[in-house]
């Protein structure tokens, strides 16, 4: 199993789950940040760090397409272990619906 980033991060991007993985696997998005699955240890430490709770074990429900995403965009977004500014905006974007749909990017982010 793996943690992985599901669709409350798009546009709050917070964070500060970078700062606490003890292997150094997020990796950034221009909205977002994924979870790199294969090397997520499982510690967990991550979930309750996320203010957007966007953070989940892929053993709940309905997961697969947030794993699916978080595999492919490790693979092509820059490595994150320092935490920046979140964006000004973060706080409206809490909890909007259907951020995936109108607002997922697939351009890299700014990494480390
Ligand atoms: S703390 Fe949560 S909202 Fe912030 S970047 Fe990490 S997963 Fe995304
Ligand atoms: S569960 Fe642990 S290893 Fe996996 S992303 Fe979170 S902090 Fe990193």
């Amino acid at each position: 199993m793996t943690y992985v980033v599901t669709e409350n991060c798009i546009k709050c991007k917070y964070m500060d789950c970078v700062e606490v993985c003890p292997v150094d696997c997020f990796y950034e998005g221009e909205n977002m940040l994924v979870i790199h699955p294969d090397e997520c240890i499982d510690c967990g430490v991550c979930e309750p760090e996320c203010p957007a709770e966007a953070i989940k074990p892929d053993t709940e429900e309905g997961l697969e397409k947030w794993l699916q995403l978080n595999a492919e965009m490790a693979q092509n977004w820059p490595n994150i272990t320092i935490k920046r500014e979140p964006p000004a905006d973060a706080k409206e974007w809490d909890g909007k619906p259907g951020k995936y749909e109108a607002h997922f990017s697939s351009e890299a982010g700014q990494g480390d």
